[in-house]
């Protein structure tokens, strides 16, 4: 709690501290005081203050802040789209990324190996100090129990229940601990820490690539529901469609607002079904799609068809703010239809329920910032380790 205000408040001193958190200053300089021994946090003289304060005497304000490269955390992002595998400092500012060219994927084996190795390939030659990594996040278009460490399902990509083999791979491969997870709770939980939700304990996130899916964050957490299975949005009624839907449906917001959607309308689809052996072609023909001019208003018509979902969510939810992501949602012609409808069919010009947000995190860099949530600003991270690699480094500089 201590480290996660000192990185959300840089600056922040140790009598602040004590006052958020409700301990006592003594306990607040304990914690502190461990902090500061393993490089995790420094003091700084806050050069505002001292500005500001020039003409009175007595010592400048001292505050604290993260050191961002007293730890690292890796990230891995599953996806047609851009896949990729990342390092990220402390700090939550990536240092180092490298996309996958040619993924695969065939067998959740498989494909955890190819991003494994491209990751251990990636640390190798970054001049990072191994130690400091305190874990993997995997974002993924899947549902996952992140608590086990299993894939449950991904329509996306043909996965059914994995017995957690994606993740055993990778800790194979990389010794290090894995924190799974749904790629709208991944990027919810980035922007929770790191971006647009950072002062926000009640928001949803809508992820729109070629598919939809939704995050939904009440009191800081993600909730999952009694299934598992919550957020899934694509599946809501919306036009009938000559397509398609992996549920076997033709009238999904997955076949109306989304990539597919938009690739059917342009002609760009050879067959009215979903195809998961074509995942790579879909989203080479969106990206493409979203750099031409001619198709703006078939991409502003995709973002008014998903105006209706969020209108309900906001209805049903009551969130402070609901934020588009993915590479189709945060695209500003998409968004633009969103917002439009919203403002013109559903009132929200006269009286806005909800902040509407476009994205501030990509998919890719989500990743590394959910393994820094999870092994960082979270009591499992293993200070201990930390301890030694800083007796080790004293012991060697005398
Ligand atoms: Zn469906």
């Amino acid at each position: 709690m201590a480290l996660s205000l000192i990185e959300a408040q840089p600056g922040v001193s140790r009598a602040d501290l004590a006052r958020a958190l409700g301990f006592s200053e003594m306990a607040a300089t304990r914690i502190v005081r461990e902090l500061l021994a393993v490089g995790l946090v420094e003091e700084f003289e806050d050069e505002n203050w001292s500005r500001n304060q020039r003409k009175r005497v007595g010592r400048p304000k001292t505050g604290l802040r993260v050191v961002p490269t007293s730890l690292y955390a890796v990230g891995i992002t599953v996806s047609a789209f851009h896949s990729e595998v990342s390092i990220s400092d402390a700090a939550g500012e990536i240092q180092a990324t490298r996309a996958i060219t040619n993924p695969n994927f065939e067998s959740v084996e498989g494909a955890a190996q190819i991003y494994a190795r491209a990751l251990k390939e990636l640390i190798d030659d970054t001049e990072i100090d191994n130690e400091r990594i305190v874990g993997i996040g995997v974002a993924l278009s899947a549902r996952t129990n992140p608590e086990k460490g299993e894939i449950l399902r991904s329509e996306y990509f043909g996965w059914s229940n994995d017995d957690g083999a994606f993740c055993d791979e990778l800790r194979k491969i990389l010794d290090l601990p894995v924190e799974i997870e749904n790629i709208a709770n991944a990027i919810a939980t980035a922007e929770m820490r790191f971006g647009a939700a950072r002062a926000s304990r009640e928001f949803s996130l809508v992820h729109v690539a070629t598919f939809v899916g939704a995050s939904i964050v009440s009191e800081s957490r993600v909730v999952r529901g009694a299934s598992g299975f919550s957020g899934l949005i694509g599946h809501i009624r919306s036009q009938k469609t000559e397509l398609t839907c992996v549920c076997g449906r033709n009238d999904c917001l997955n076949l109306n607002a989304t990539g597919f959607g938009l690739l059917s309308r342009l002609g760009k689809l050879d067959q009215p079904k979903f195809d998961t052996s074509r995942l790579s072609d879909y989203a080479s023909y969106l990206l493409d799609v979203l750099n031409d001019a001619d198709a703006a208003c078939l991409v502003t018509d995709a973002g008014k068809a998903l105006a209706p979902a969020i209108d309900s969510m906001g209805k049903i939810l009551g969130p402070e703010m609901i934020i588009i992501s993915g590479h189709l949602g945060a695209n500003p012609t998409y968004f633009d239809g969103v917002q439009t409808a919203l403002e013109t069919e559903f009132g929200h010009a006269r009286a806005a329920p909800f902040l509407l947000v476009r994205g501030t995190i990509s998919p890719e860099r989500s990743a590394a910032l959910l393994a820094l949530h999870a092994f960082c600003y979270s009591d499992r991270l293993d200070y201990d380790r930390l301890a030694k690699i800083s007796e080790r480094r004293t012991a060697r500089h005398g």
